[in-house]
């Protein structure tokens, strides 16, 4: 029994760091689809993992090896697709030739079944939801042939053989995915923490930036309005309001940008939606027609939504400047209702821009993170914040060369009005 159980907790410990080296080096995030070369990567380190635990197989049955290498493969067809489990099936094909003996064919035969059961299930797997459950269909597959074929052609291993390599299989298999969920978790995680500290860094400095700049406006204004009042000269009497008009203005951006990094609470209010996003468009249509880009808007409806009436305009022009940006020559920016759900509205703002690339649009709202000459990669941080801050999401689809959309998820009001928490079902 020690004979059987030994070589395949070894076993065991090899594709579990296996995993962990595969994580070090390519750390997993979940959706994330390798590159041609990194498939080539996972493929080759998958079928040096299989090949080790070749190397220590059971013994002690003819000249037939027991081991776990198809776990390595159905991982890694699993996980990384067609390629990498093709390149992994292969290795152990061709290092089974290797060592010979009469049941190489039976050899090769459950290796391929190895991979085309996972190839046959991955779709299935991909989804997050179905992962567990596809785990154990493919798992219950494989071994039901697994066990058909070995019963056929090899009638003298034993019922111990038969619980003690399946038991060692199927624990092996699921704590390979267990480990790489874990995994992928962590790495999320800590992508997020990354992310979280940069924000506050950026947060940080903007509102000192601003809290200096508005020191030398304050005297600035005063020394205009004295001078305005007690001056004979006709200019510069006729000239201060205007002057006085712009200093306020600036300062109340500078009071608005102050607001939004601090993290104060939004006044939540119960407003039209129809008429800020009305109020919007037509603010932000001039900008549009300097850029040859049409801004349109089609009916919402009338629902009315619990947010912070500014902060929300701030965000819908912050995207709306984003999505004029995007169009180089002639194009339109469409808003119109997207869905309807029992708590939200979610309006979607398309483009016909230039659209952005995955890894683009990974990066959105990463602090400083801009394309553009003179951008500052601040907008979309600051609308992701405004958005969060009162309740709503924020979400892109984008297409190189066709386009970008924007769907804006807001709280619905309440019966009472008073917040999204208080939402009647
Ligand atoms: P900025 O506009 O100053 O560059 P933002 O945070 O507003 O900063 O946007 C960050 C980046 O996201 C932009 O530089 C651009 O590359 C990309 N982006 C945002 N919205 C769109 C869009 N609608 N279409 C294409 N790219 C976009
Ligand atoms: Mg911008």
């Amino acid at each position: 029994m020690q004979a059987f159980i030994e070589p395949l907790f070894v076993n065991i410990a090899i594709v579990f760091s296996f995993t962990h080296l595969v994580n070090m080096f390519f750390p997993l995030h979940p959706g994330a689809i390798p590159d041609i070369k990194n498939k080539v990567v996972f493929g080759a380190i998958s079928g040096i993992g299989a090949l080790v635990c070749m190397v220590y197989p059971i013994e002690t049955l003819k000249d037939v090896y027991f081991d776990l290498r198809n776990v390595p493969i159905m991982i890694v067809t699993l996980y990384a697709g067609w390629l990498p489990g093709a390149i992994c099936s292969l290795v152990v094909i061709l290092a089974r030739v290797g060592m010979g003996g009469e049941y190489v064919w039976l050899g090769i035969i459950l290796t391929l079944l190895a991979y085309i059961v996972s190839l046959a299930y991955q779709n299935f797997f991909d989804e997050d939801k179905k992962r567990w459950i596809s785990a154990i269909y493919i798992a219950v597959i494989y071994t039901l042939f697994y066990m058909l074929f070995i019963h056929t052609y090899l009638n003298f291993l034993s019922l111990e053989f038969y619980l003690i390599y399946f038991s060692c299989f199927l624990i092996a298999f699921f704590s390979c995915i267990f480990l790489i969920e874990r995994l992928v978790k962590i790495n999320m995680q800590l992508k997020e923490t990354v992310y979280l500290d940069k924000l506050a860094v950026a947060g940080q400095m903007a509102a000192a930036i601003a809290h200096e700049v508005r020191n030398p406006l304050t005297t600035i204004r005063g020394m205009i309005q004295f001078l305005g009042s007690t001056t004979t000269d006709k200019k510069l009497k006729e000239h201060s309001p205007l002057l006085i008009n712009e200093l306020d203005r600036t300062n109340k951006i500078i009071t608005d940008y102050l607001s939004m990094v601090k993290p104060d609470v939004p006044k939540l209010e119960r407003i039209h939606l129809k008429q800020v996003i009305k109020d919007v468009v037509s603010l932000t249509a001039p900008y549009g027609a300097i850029h040859n880009v049409e801004v349109t808007l089609s009916d919402i409806g009338s629902y009315e939504v619990c947010v912070d009436e500014q902060r929300l305009k701030q965000g819908l022009i912050n995207i709306i400047k984003n999505g004029v940006e995007a169009i180089e020559d002639t194009g339109t920016i469409h808003l119109y209702r997207y869905k309807v759900t029992k708590r939200n509205i979610i309006i979607a703002i398309e483009d016909n821009g230039k659209g952005m690339t995955k890894e683009e649009l990974e990066q959105i709202g990463l602090p400083f993170y801009t394309t553009k000459a003179k951008g500052t990669g601040l907008g979309m941080m600051v609308t992701y914040k405004l958005i969060g801050g009162m309740g709503g999401k924020l979400s892109y689809e984008s297409d190189v060369g066709t386009g970008t959309k924007v769907l804006l998820s807001l709280p619905l009001c309440t019966k009472s009005g008073k917040g999204p928490e208080e939402v009647i079902n």
